[in-house]
Protein backbone atom coordinates (compact mmCIF):
# COMPACT_ATOMS: atom_id res chain seq x y z
CA UNK A 1 0.00 0.00 0.00
CA UNK A 2 1.75 2.96 -0.91
CA UNK A 3 -0.51 4.69 1.91
CA UNK A 4 1.88 3.36 4.34
CA UNK A 5 4.73 5.66 4.78
CA UNK A 6 7.39 5.93 7.64
CA UNK A 7 5.28 6.73 10.68
CA UNK A 8 2.51 3.68 9.46
CA UNK A 9 5.17 1.27 8.49
CA UNK A 10 7.03 1.70 12.01
CA UNK A 11 3.51 1.21 13.68
CA UNK A 12 2.34 -1.81 11.80
CA UNK A 13 6.05 -3.21 12.66
CA UNK A 14 5.53 -2.70 16.17
CA UNK A 15 2.05 -3.40 16.37
CA UNK A 16 2.26 -6.54 14.36
CA UNK A 17 5.68 -7.87 14.34
CA UNK A 18 5.54 -11.48 14.07
CA UNK A 19 3.01 -13.70 11.71
CA UNK A 20 1.49 -16.50 13.99
CA UNK A 21 3.44 -19.23 13.73
CA UNK A 22 0.49 -21.79 12.54
CA UNK A 23 -0.45 -19.46 9.85
CA UNK A 24 3.68 -19.36 8.58
CA UNK A 25 3.96 -23.04 9.04
CA UNK A 26 0.68 -23.48 6.51
CA UNK A 27 2.37 -21.33 3.69
CA UNK A 28 5.19 -22.97 4.15
CA UNK A 29 3.51 -26.46 3.50
CA UNK A 30 1.59 -25.51 0.48
CA UNK A 31 5.08 -23.61 -0.54
CA UNK A 32 7.12 -26.80 -0.22
CA UNK A 33 4.37 -28.75 -1.92
CA UNK A 34 4.14 -26.21 -4.99
CA UNK A 35 7.83 -26.58 -5.92
CA UNK A 36 9.05 -23.66 -7.02
CA UNK A 37 9.22 -19.90 -6.93
CA UNK A 38 6.56 -18.37 -4.71
CA UNK A 39 5.08 -14.68 -5.16
CA UNK A 40 3.89 -12.63 -1.99
CA UNK A 41 1.71 -9.85 -2.84
CA UNK A 42 1.10 -6.97 -0.23
CA UNK A 43 4.15 -8.40 1.64
CA UNK A 44 4.18 -5.34 3.59
CA UNK A 45 7.43 -5.23 5.80
CA UNK A 46 8.06 -9.19 5.78
CA UNK A 47 6.87 -10.96 8.24
CA UNK A 48 5.44 -13.45 6.58
CA UNK A 49 8.27 -13.19 3.70
CA UNK A 50 10.88 -13.38 5.90
CA UNK A 51 10.45 -16.45 7.81
CA UNK A 52 9.48 -18.44 4.75
CA UNK A 53 12.48 -16.87 3.09
CA UNK A 54 14.48 -18.50 6.61
CA UNK A 55 12.70 -21.71 6.08
CA UNK A 56 14.49 -22.01 2.57
CA UNK A 57 11.56 -21.15 0.54
CA UNK A 58 12.13 -18.85 -2.70
CA UNK A 59 9.74 -16.59 -2.22
CA UNK A 60 9.61 -12.88 -3.48
CA UNK A 61 7.66 -10.04 -2.31
CA UNK A 62 5.61 -7.17 -3.94
CA UNK A 63 4.25 -4.08 -2.11
CA UNK A 64 3.95 -0.24 -3.67
CA UNK A 65 4.87 1.23 0.02
CA UNK A 66 8.64 2.09 -0.50
CA UNK A 67 8.77 2.67 3.31
CA UNK A 68 7.21 -1.21 4.22
CA UNK A 69 9.64 -2.70 1.43
CA UNK A 70 12.71 -0.85 3.36
CA UNK A 71 11.45 -2.20 6.43
CA UNK A 72 11.64 -5.42 4.87
CA UNK A 73 15.13 -5.21 3.81
CA UNK A 74 16.14 -3.56 7.22
CA UNK A 75 14.42 -6.61 9.11
CA UNK A 76 15.92 -9.46 6.48
CA UNK A 77 19.40 -7.57 7.08
CA UNK A 78 19.72 -8.58 10.36
CA UNK A 79 19.19 -12.09 9.28
CA UNK A 80 21.64 -11.79 6.74
CA UNK A 81 18.82 -12.31 4.11
CA UNK A 82 18.33 -10.43 1.27
CA UNK A 83 14.71 -11.09 -0.22
CA UNK A 84 14.06 -10.49 -4.19
CA UNK A 85 11.11 -7.42 -3.55
CA UNK A 86 9.53 -5.50 -6.68
CA UNK A 87 7.86 -2.01 -5.57
CA UNK A 88 4.81 -2.73 -8.04
CA UNK A 89 1.32 -2.36 -7.69
CA UNK A 90 -0.79 -5.47 -7.64
CA UNK A 91 -3.21 -3.76 -10.05
CA UNK A 92 -0.95 -3.60 -12.26
CA UNK A 93 2.13 -6.71 -11.98
CA UNK A 94 4.97 -6.87 -14.42
CA UNK A 95 7.42 -9.26 -12.95
CA UNK A 96 9.96 -11.07 -14.73
CA UNK A 97 8.82 -14.64 -13.44
CA UNK A 98 5.71 -16.93 -13.61
CA UNK A 99 5.32 -17.98 -10.00
CA UNK A 100 4.45 -22.00 -8.95
CA UNK A 101 2.17 -19.99 -6.30
CA UNK A 102 1.19 -16.65 -4.59
CA UNK A 103 -0.63 -16.73 -1.91
CA UNK A 104 -2.93 -12.98 -0.20
CA UNK A 105 -3.14 -13.79 3.84
CA UNK A 106 -6.33 -15.10 4.48
CA UNK A 107 -9.02 -16.96 6.45
CA UNK A 108 -9.38 -20.55 5.95
CA UNK A 109 -12.21 -22.84 8.08
CA UNK A 110 -12.41 -26.55 7.39
CA UNK A 111 -16.25 -27.23 8.36
CA UNK A 112 -19.70 -26.06 7.16
CA UNK A 113 -21.57 -23.05 8.41
CA UNK A 114 -23.26 -23.54 11.48
CA UNK A 115 -25.51 -20.70 10.85
CA UNK A 116 -26.08 -19.29 7.43
CA UNK A 117 -28.34 -16.37 6.66
CA UNK A 118 -29.37 -13.09 5.48
CA UNK A 119 -29.81 -9.91 6.89
CA UNK A 120 -31.28 -6.87 6.05
CA UNK A 121 -30.55 -4.60 9.20
CA UNK A 122 -29.45 -0.98 7.94
CA UNK A 123 -25.49 -2.11 9.60
CA UNK A 124 -25.51 -4.46 7.12
CA UNK A 125 -26.79 -2.51 4.41
CA UNK A 126 -24.18 0.01 4.57
CA UNK A 127 -21.36 -2.40 5.53
CA UNK A 128 -22.26 -4.48 1.98
CA UNK A 129 -23.56 -1.12 -0.24
CA UNK A 130 -25.70 -3.72 -0.73
CA UNK A 131 -29.51 -5.07 -0.04
CA UNK A 132 -28.60 -7.27 2.62
CA UNK A 133 -25.71 -9.17 4.14
CA UNK A 134 -24.83 -12.95 3.63
CA UNK A 135 -23.32 -14.21 6.98
CA UNK A 136 -21.91 -17.44 7.47
CA UNK A 137 -21.46 -18.76 10.91
CA UNK A 138 -18.92 -21.49 11.94
CA UNK A 139 -17.58 -22.51 14.84
CA UNK A 140 -14.06 -20.81 15.66
CA UNK A 141 -12.74 -24.31 16.45
CA UNK A 142 -13.22 -24.85 12.77
CA UNK A 143 -10.22 -21.72 11.12
CA UNK A 144 -8.18 -23.51 10.12
CA UNK A 145 -5.88 -19.98 9.59
CA UNK A 146 -6.53 -16.51 9.88
CA UNK A 147 -3.60 -14.52 8.29
CA UNK A 148 -3.07 -10.88 7.07
CA UNK A 149 -3.97 -7.65 7.93
CA UNK A 150 -7.55 -6.49 8.40
CA UNK A 151 -8.82 -3.20 10.63
CA UNK A 152 -10.96 -3.32 13.29
CA UNK A 153 -14.33 -1.84 13.63
CA UNK A 154 -15.97 -2.50 16.94
CA UNK A 155 -19.31 -0.90 17.92
CA UNK A 156 -22.53 -1.44 19.99
CA UNK A 157 -25.27 -3.17 17.71
CA UNK A 158 -28.45 -1.77 19.71
CA UNK A 159 -31.08 -2.55 17.93
CA UNK A 160 -29.61 -6.91 18.65
CA UNK A 161 -27.68 -5.44 21.86
CA UNK A 162 -24.77 -7.34 21.50
CA UNK A 163 -20.92 -6.22 20.67
CA UNK A 164 -19.87 -6.52 17.21
CA UNK A 165 -16.11 -6.60 15.91
CA UNK A 166 -15.34 -6.61 12.07
CA UNK A 167 -12.43 -7.42 10.45
CA UNK A 168 -12.01 -5.31 7.28
CA UNK A 169 -9.70 -5.33 4.67
CA UNK A 170 -7.33 -2.29 4.98
CA UNK A 171 -6.41 -2.37 1.30
CA UNK A 172 -10.45 -2.74 -0.19
CA UNK A 173 -12.80 -1.36 2.76
CA UNK A 174 -14.27 -5.28 2.07
CA UNK A 175 -16.27 -6.52 5.09
CA UNK A 176 -13.85 -10.40 5.66
CA UNK A 177 -15.29 -11.88 8.79
CA UNK A 178 -16.84 -10.48 12.54
CA UNK A 179 -17.19 -11.26 16.19
CA UNK A 180 -20.27 -10.81 17.75
CA UNK A 181 -20.55 -11.14 21.41
CA UNK A 182 -23.55 -13.06 21.69
CA UNK A 183 -22.10 -15.89 19.85
CA UNK A 184 -18.82 -15.96 21.64
CA UNK A 185 -17.76 -19.62 20.22
CA UNK A 186 -18.78 -18.27 15.96
CA UNK A 187 -17.06 -16.53 13.71
CA UNK A 188 -19.37 -14.81 11.06
CA UNK A 189 -17.70 -14.61 7.53
CA UNK A 190 -18.97 -12.58 4.88
CA UNK A 191 -20.77 -14.83 2.17
CA UNK A 192 -19.75 -13.50 -0.34
CA UNK A 193 -15.76 -13.39 0.10
CA UNK A 194 -15.26 -16.91 -0.26
CA UNK A 195 -13.07 -17.89 -2.90
CA UNK A 196 -14.66 -21.53 -3.37
CA UNK A 197 -18.39 -20.88 -5.08
CA UNK A 198 -19.71 -24.16 -3.28
CA UNK A 199 -21.35 -23.02 0.04
CA UNK A 200 -24.29 -23.89 0.90
CA UNK A 201 -27.23 -22.00 0.28
CA UNK A 202 -28.62 -19.79 3.26
CA UNK A 203 -31.53 -21.08 5.36
CA UNK A 204 -32.75 -17.95 6.96
CA UNK A 205 -33.31 -14.49 6.58
CA UNK A 206 -33.13 -12.13 9.88
CA UNK A 207 -34.11 -8.55 10.39
CA UNK A 208 -36.43 -9.71 8.19
CA UNK A 209 -39.13 -6.68 8.68
CA UNK A 210 -36.75 -4.36 6.73
CA UNK A 211 -36.29 -6.68 3.95
CA UNK A 212 -36.35 -4.45 0.38
CA UNK A 213 -40.51 -5.00 -0.86
CA UNK A 214 -38.71 -6.16 -4.66
CA UNK A 215 -36.77 -9.22 -3.03
CA UNK A 216 -38.63 -12.77 -2.77
CA UNK A 217 -37.00 -15.11 -0.60
CA UNK A 218 -36.90 -18.99 -1.13
CA UNK A 219 -40.23 -20.48 0.66
CA UNK A 220 -38.11 -23.03 2.42
CA UNK A 221 -36.16 -20.23 4.11
CA UNK A 222 -37.17 -19.76 8.06
CA UNK A 223 -38.00 -16.28 8.50
CA UNK A 224 -37.15 -14.27 11.74
CA UNK A 225 -38.77 -10.47 11.17
CA UNK A 226 -36.40 -8.83 14.00
ZN1 LIG B 1 -27.48 -7.26 9.95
Amino acid sequence: MSAYGPLCTEFYDNDKPFAPADAVEYYAQRAFGAGGRVLEPMCGSGRFLLPLLRSGIEVEGVDDASAMLEACRRHAAKDKLNPVLYKQSIEALALPWRYQMAFVPSITVNALPTMHGICHCTNCKRRTGSAFGISAYFDRATVVSRTGETTVYAFHHAPQNHDQERHFCPKCGTTLFWYVSALPEAIGIAGGCFADDNLPNPTYSVTDKKRETWLTLPSNWKIYPD
